[in-house]
């Protein structure tokens, strides 16, 4: 006999006549277990957050959301990152303020 793997979870995606399962939780408000789950393709039309899953659309900052199919929270988080990405690539540090330029360290 084998042994199975742990079967994961398979979700088809809600919309109409759509196959996927590369899918993600759709919640349409605030319950722990989700409402419909919905492909990358479809979630969007279907009114749900890309980025957290949760019921959007009519949201003012999620109809118009700087990151279409985002909701205002998930934009904030996308930028937050981005953010922090470019402080990690510039280089801050001019030249001769490096903290730990001893002479020494420079022959
Ligand atoms: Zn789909
Ligand atoms: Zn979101």
């Amino acid at each position: 006999m084998t042994i199975a793997p742990p079967e994961e979870e398979v979700h088809v995606c809600s919309h109409e006549s759509c196959a996927s399962t590369d899918t993600m939780p759709c919640y349409l408000g605030g319950e722990r277990e989700p409402d419909d789950w919905y492909c990358d393709d479809h979630i969007s039309a279907a009114g749900f957050c890309k980025g957290c899953g949760m019921f959007s659309v009519g949201i003012e900052s999620f109809d118009f959301s700087a990151i279409p199919g985002f909701c205002a929270e998930c934009v904030d988080f996308i930028h937050t990152e981005e953010a922090m990405e470019d402080e990690f690539d510039d280089d801050d540090w001019g030249e001769g303020e490096y903290p730990f330029a001893d002479e020494e360290d420079y022959q």
